[in-house]
């Protein structure tokens, strides 16, 4: 089901498609039929992936004093979800199509009948969204264990070890990067919500009273980590949650959205949690979660602030975002402007045609420009029709081998956005590519925003 908003013009349909046909995103088991809200990540797919991921950890592990990071098991120990209020409270309320037999989020249910069929529907009943499974050879419920629904668990779990074992004082951070897994009633728009997805988050530990002033500066943060990476501010919105959409330990909740081709919908939220977690998982596990601050000489139990990123939404927007089509005499240039650190290919070495005279420099290109970036070699079809397959996965720059180059061991640059050309000797390239995806070719727009401009800068 996709409601269709057209977003400049970009639209889910054309996503999906330009995702299959390249190998960025597949249906999981197609073969079989496909699994409802599960989706592979094909070669350009895991690439870009990996590159949000990675422009995250950077961003918010890498370049900071007061951050580390963690990587917990999926599987955790089950009372973890009892103290974590998820066996309790984590469901949906759903209901039933009592014609077509379709099962529906109430609250994404608008009128009274089946948004297929217009069949009149049950009555709403809780459906709790964890899915269960067990541990060891017997299936009693002493074994029964739950994939996780979210990864922050394992951060909260593990807080008196990261304490001790790097002495991090407060304020401090801990990021996971992870697997989730929720049995989610309504599906159905591409990678948006899936029953199986990556999230990526955080929980920073800070002293109470300095609760509100590291959430205003995280909320900033996260928003600008977006348009850092391209996305178009206009495209994106911070709300906070109204006072009766709060869980009843928060005290603040943001949602960063972003204009998906469904509508303004939730990219990552950013939420003061206080100290419900910490003291939560200290009465249900009967150990000490404190923390001793030197100052006052008391133990105190640290306010969190989470904020809480789905990797496969931003994927979803960065290619939303970046997706363009402009006119290009009887056809449609279709380019993917995504921002250099998370185009899956950097560099594409491209000889002007298979003649063998052009493939030993051609190849030599390639592989010491491979050391250090995805490039990709192609020497099929015309040279144009080859840009255009490397503009339409966003690489930013093609480098060709001519006839020239093997008298002056020079090599033409082309570049993604605006299509200009300049020569550069074979030496120079790998220099030259450096600063142009490494900052030379960037400008900075208030506040803080960078913004990738080719060649222009
Ligand atoms: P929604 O209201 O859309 O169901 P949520 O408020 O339950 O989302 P959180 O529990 O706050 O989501 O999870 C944090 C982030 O994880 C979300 O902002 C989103 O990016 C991502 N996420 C949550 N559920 C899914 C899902 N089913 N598929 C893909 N990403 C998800």
């Amino acid at each position: 089901m996709l409601t269709e908003q057209a977003v400049g013009k970009v639209t889910m349909e054309k996503l999906v498609s330009l995702c299959k046909r390249r190998g960025f995103i597949f249906p999981s088991s197609e073969i079989y039929g496909s699994l409802g809200a599960t989706y592979d990540y094909g070669p350009l797919g895991v690439e870009l992936k990996n590159n949000v991921k990675k422009a995250w950890w950077r961003a918010v592990v890498q370049e900071r004093d007061d951050m580390v990071g963690l990587d917990a098991s999926i599987l955790m120990h089950p009372q973890t979800w009892v103290a974590s209020g998820h066996v309790q409270g984590f469901a949906d309320p759903l209901v039933d199509c009592k014609q077509c037999r379709k099962r529906w989020r109430a609250d994404h249910v608008k009128g009274k009948g089946c948004p297929d069929c217009q069949g009149e529907l049950t009555e709403p009943r809780m459906f709790n969204l964890m899915f269960k499974t067990s541990v060891g050879a017997v299936e009693d419920e002493a074994t029964v264990v739950y994939l996780r629904p979210e990864t922050a668990q394992g951060i909260f779990v593990n807080f008196q070890n990261v304490l001790t074992s790097t002495r991090k004082k407060l304020p401090f951070g801990i990021a996971q990067i992870g697997k989730s897994f929720r049995n989610e009633i309504t599906t159905g728009n591409f990678i948006f919500r899936m029953r199986e997805f990556e999230q990526m988050e955080i929980e920073y530990f800070v002293k109470p009273g300095t609760d509100e002033e590291s959430f205003k500066r995280w909320v900033e943060d996260r928003f600008n980590w977006y348009v850092n990476l391209g996305i178009k501010k206009e495209n994106l919105r911070l709300r906070q949650h109204a006072k009766d959409e709060l869980a009843h330990y928060a005290r603040d909740c943001y949602d960063v959205e972003y204009l998906f081709p469904i509508g303004w919908s939730e990219l990552e939220g950013i939420a003061n949690r206080t100290d419900f977690d910490l003291k939560q998982h200290a009465q249900h596990s009967g150990k000490d979660l404190s923390y001793f601050d030197e100052e006052t000489k008391e133990r105190i139990i640290p306010y969190v602030i989470e904020p809480s990123a789905g990797v496969d939404r931003s994927v979803l927007a960065f290619l939303a975002d970046a997706y363009d089509e402009e006119p290009d005499k009887d056809e449609t240039r279709v380019v993917l402007r995504l921002h250099p650190d998370l185009t899956p290919v950097k560099v594409a070495v491209l000889p002007l045609s298979r003649n063998e005279k052009l493939a030993p420099l051609s190849r030599e290109v390639c592989g010491s420009l491979r050391r250090s970036w995805m490039v990709q070699y192609d020497d099929a079809q015309s040279i144009g029709r080859r840009y255009r397959r490397q503009d339409e996965i966003g690489t930013p720059f093609c480098v060709t081998i001519d006839f020239q180059s093997l008298e002056d061991r020079q090599v033409t640059i082309r570049e993604r956005d605006k299509m200009r050309q300049i020569r550069v000797p074979v030496e120079a390239l790998k220099s030259t590519l450096d600063a142009k995806l490494n900052g030379e070719a960037f400008d900075v727009l208030p506040p803080g925003g960078k913004r990738w401009l080719g060649f222009e800068s």
